[in-house]
């Protein structure tokens, strides 16, 4: 920038220093010419060429120098060139001289020759011009010189002519100035240049809304430009920057922090009426936690806790539940539970006081389950689940709240007559008088009084005998109930001793009549129930006979244990379903629709009424018309297998139908169908703890199973059913299910057909099933579920799977899966069958998981080299980093513009945003929670 002084011009008064001649002409002159355009200007010329000794002054006014230490002179003149002006001696000259006087006097009439400082000679600089006007052009020169460091206030300036022809057109003397400017939301005023090479700093005033964030300055260099600008002010909360000042947000937005860029939309479930917020105010029914971003949506508290379950284990129960159905947009939920102890009648409740105890503890519960112990049996409690989260405090409304009664098991009531053998004992005893339930089964548990080990027999009846004891040994006996509602406490210890080596039964008259009594009574009491049962049940073991006949037909195992027996030990398999599977009246039975295709025909779900019961939903199997022989010896078999299980993690047979046509089997009903599709549907639905209790369910069912000795050789998620409370259950044992039913089975170079990707190596080179080939698969379903469904080994071929496990390739953690889940993983599926773990160690494993859930917190690929990270500070970064652009828009309208704003976004806020593909809603997802614990570092 350049400002020029004086505005009017320069006024020059023409001096003569030198005058010891008498002037015969003044030595400069002020002229009127006309320039090229024929406009007239003044000019003072000079052109005393002819004479020698020329000293001619011209002097300007006083100039003020207005605080500026450098000063520029620009001068427009034309010089004569001597040879164009015929007859000039050689005096003649073609420059002239610039000098100035610095002084504070404005009024100076004399300055001496030499108090002027020079300040250069000036020449033309192309060619000489001719000052002619009339027909000619005249051309100007034009020379700037500066002078610097002037301190006085002003200075005069003159031009000394030594005997050249010049006309002087013009002399601008100015100086430059950095101009106001506004940067960084500071504005730095006009400034005048430093003198020689000072950069003159500068600070900046922030705007109008503006505060500092960093102390603004920048420097004026010595031409005019402003240079490194270093600090910034920002605009105030409330206000955003918009060209140079700060504007107030507008309604519906806002702006929390000085340091945020922008105004942003108000999150979810809030607003802001006027102008200028500096937060948005919640709808009502929603609120903010104190610790809450600004940037989140406004939550509420969480519905109530859902489908409440109870499981009685003698003074113990465990208490679970499914999380609220509304979480109302947090991710923060805990459970805290209160006790009431009730009267029979359960009318007069009084709270429980400290005696009873909660595991892991009773308040701000973080997973949906605890285990409360100290219970008093035969006693009747109320517990209340509440959930709250972050907001909950804040809100008037009462808690969502769901209230399980519980009655403790009653002991088995003091048995006991008894009749000895020297190698067996007979029990009898009084079931509770009220139970919890009804019903399902007793627990007989016996050891040799000197002995650790200890046989735990089942029956439904009343009474046991238990053989295979040595002769003269004093055992000891304990016996409980199990209903529906779970296990009640053992009655007391009894110790009986068998009878020495051939001595008979010698107990005393009184147990012989008592036991004759008992078995009478027993007897008459079974005979009713089999004749309202159509004598068809013969699934359990109702008498000890039937416990007698298991040990006959089931491998070597312990005495007493129950073993699974094979339907071929049975020269008649017609004999199998009749020992395990009750004969159900067709016309009980009401089909309602198709749910899947089996090997043998349709599955159906329906009805079945059992007589004093309610009716039940039920799956139903039947066997198409044309079969073979065979095909219904294979079909029946599944029915002959699973009606010799009863756990809650196996799928339950309700019964057969033989005696008419169509065949059917006719199992518990499961809503959920089968666990792969299920997942598939509910991609990145669950927490990681719903799916570990799941896997818990499929360990637990598998246990039962090996503790049994039956190797299922076909666990895979596609054959575990998942009931409407998320409980798997192990489905699927018909005998020629693997080889024919089974689409993922494939044949091995040995003839069978096996299902490569789920069967450990030793099961496909040799065919070697066991319990511990179980395991493999159940390691390759652990990896089904965290994936949600993903096929193993993706699209592999079967002989790549097994070249790939050969060489020690095995299945990478799936995404968002915990260390230690990929770790049990590995284990089952190491080389070394007994390397693996058991089923009941996994088991173990997967409940101390549940109890600690911080220990699934570390993520197998959080870690991993291979995964790029980056850090990102806006929504916009964090979605192209994991390449979920395509969504920026439908974010940014959505409302959700800060980092802080996606930490908790959840599933229905996405869809409603218009992100509704499973998958990337799961990406979005599990990204989202990485934020939470990473902070602004993303894998991808
Ligand atoms: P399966 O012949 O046992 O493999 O059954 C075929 C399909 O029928 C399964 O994949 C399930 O979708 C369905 N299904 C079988 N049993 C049940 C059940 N108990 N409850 C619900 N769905 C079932």
């Amino acid at each position: 920038m350049r400002a020029t002084f004086p505005p009017s011009g320069i006024q020059l008064r023409p001096r003569s220093f030198l005058s010891k001649r008498p002037l015969s002409r003044p030595q400069w002159e002020e002229i009127s010419v006309m320039d090229e355009r024929n406009t007239p200007m003044r000019t003072y010329q000079v052109c005393n060429v002819m004479e020698a000794n020329q000293n001619n002054w011209l002097r300007t006014r006083h100039i003020s120098r207005e605080g500026a230490q450098r000063v520029y002179i620009e001068i427009k003149f034309t010089l004569r060139d001597c040879n164009s002006l015929p007859g000039v001696p050689g005096t003649c000259k073609e420059t002239f001289n610039m000098y100035y006087y610095e002084s504070n006097n404005a009024n100076l009439w004399f300055i001496k020759e030499s108090q002027y400082v020079k300040i250069d000679t000036i020449a033309a600089d192309e060619s000489f011009t001719q000052v002619d006007v009339g027909d000619r052009v005249m051309k100007l020169n034009t020379e700037v010189r500066d002078i610097s460091n002037l301190s006085k206030k002003g200075f005069y300036l003159a031009f000394q002519d030594l005997g050249a022809c010049i006309a002087l057109v013009s002399v601008r003397v100015f100086y430059k100035k950095c101009p106001l400017t506004v940067l960084n939301l500071a504005q730095f005023p006009d400034t005048i240049t430093g003198g020689d090479t000072a950069l003159v700093e500068v600070h900046g005033m922030c705007v109008n809304a503006s505060e500092e964030f960093e102390a603004p300055k920048m420097y004026c260099s010595a031409d005019g430009g402003w240079l490194v600008p270093i600090g910034r002010c920002v605009c105030k909360p409330g206000f955003e920057e918009n060209k140079d000042v700060c504007q107030p947000c507008r309604p519906g937005t806002y702006k929390a922090s000085a340091t945020d860029a922008y105004c942003t939309k108000c999150p979810p479930h809030s607003s802001s009426p006027q102008e200028q917020a500096e937060e948005c105010v919640c709808e009502k029914g929603f609120h903010r936690a104190e610790t809450d971003p600004r940037s989140m949506a406004c939550t509420r508290p969480p519905s109530a806790p859902e489908n409440p379950i109870s499981t009685v284990n003698e003074t113990c129960v465990t208490l679970e539940w499914s999380p609220p159905r509304d979480t109302g947009g947090r991710g923060d939920i805990t459970y805290s539970l209160h006790c009431r102890k009730c009267s029979g009648d359960g009318r007069k409740c009084t709270p429980c006081g400290s005696s009873v105890h909660f595991v892991p503890r009773q308040f701000g519960l973080l997973s949906a389950s605890v285990l409360v112990t100290d219970l008093q049996p035969d006693s009747n409690y109320s517990f209340t689940v509440e959930s709250q989260n972050g907001v909950s405090d804040l809100s008037p409304t009462p808690r969502g709240t769901v209230v399980i009664n519980v009655t403790t098991s009653q002991t088995v009531s003091v048995v006991l007559k008894e009749r000895r053998s020297k190698d067996s004992v007979t029990l009898a005893w009084q079931g509770p008088e009220r139970p919890n339930g009804a019903i399902v089964e007793y627990e007989v548990i016996y050891y040799e009084k000197r002995e650790q080990n200890y046989t735990v027999l089942k029956t439904r009846s009343n009474m046991m005998t238990v053989d295979g004891l040595k002769p003269g040994t004093t055992y000891v006996f304990r016996v409980r109930a199990r209903t529906d509602g779970g296990y009640g406490s053992y009655g007391g210890e009894i110790e009986l001793e068998t009878s020495h080596e051939g001595k008979e039964v010698k107990n005393k008259h009184f147990a012989d009549i008592w036991y004759v009594r008992l078995v009478f009574v027993w007897f008459l009491i079974h005979l009713r129930t089999c004749f309202s049962r159509h004598c068809g049940y013969i699934k359990a073991k109702q008498d000890p006979d039937e416990e007698k006949m298991q040990f006959q037909h089931g491998r070597v195992k312990l005495p007493g244990s129950r073993t699974y027996i094979h339907p071929h030990t049975y020269e008649d398999p017609n004999q199998a379903v009749r020992d395990f599977a009750k004969e159900i009246d067709a016309s009980n039975i009401r089909i309602e629709r198709v749910i899947g295709a089996g090997e043998f025909g349709e599955v159906c779900s329906g009805r079945l009424r059992v007589q004093g019961k309610r009716e039940i939903y039920v799956a139903i199997k039947s066997l198409k018309a044309g079969y073979s022989d065979k095909q219904r010896r294979d079909f029946l078999s599944e029915a002959s297998i699973m009606g010799q299980f009863d756990h809650p993690n196996i799928i339950r047979l309700e019964g057969v139908v033989t005696r008419c046509k169509p065949v059917m089997i006719i199992t518990e009903f499961m809503e959920n169908g089968s666990l792969d599709t299920f997942l598939k549907k509910h991609d990145g639905q669950f927490t990681v703890i719903q799916l570990v209790g799941m896997l818990r369910g499929i360990a637990s069912g598998m246990k039962y199973l090996s503790d049994m000795s039956y190797v299922h050789r076909d666990l895979a998620a596609r054959n575990i059913l998942v009931n409407s409370n998320l409980v798997c259950k192990v489905s699927d044992f018909g005998l020629s299910r693997v080889l024919e039913d089974d689409p993922e089975a494939a044949y091995t170079t040995r003839g069978g057909k096996i299902p490569i990707r789920w069967t450990a190596p030793e099961a496909i080179a040799y065919r070697k099933f066991t319990s511990a080939s179980d395991v493999w698969s159940y390691g390759i379903v652990m990896w089904e579920v965290i994936s949600y469904g993903e096929r193993p080994y993706w699209e592999m071929s079967n002989q790549d799977v097994i070249k790939a496990i050969d060489e020690g390739y095995r299945l990478p953690a799936p995404m968002d899966c915990p260390v230690v889940l990929h770790q049990l993983m590995l284990d089952c599926w190491e080389k070394g069958r007994s390397d693996r773990p058991k089923f009941g160690q996994i088991v173990t494993i997967l409940d101390k998981l549940i109890r600690n859930p911080a220990s699934l917190r570390e993520l197998a690929n959080s870690s991993d080299p291979s995964t790029p990270e980056f850090s990102v500070n806006t929504v916009d970064e964090w979605l192209e980093a994991i390449k979920m652009g395509q969504y920026k828009e439908n974010f940014s309208s959505a409302g959700y513009v800060s980092l802080d704003s996606v930490l908790y976004i959840s599933v229905s806020e996405l869809s409603k945003m218009g992100v509704t593909l499973a998958g990337h809603q799961k990406k979005i997802l599990s990204s989202a929670q990485g934020l939470q614990t990473q902070g602004t570092h993303v894998q991808v």
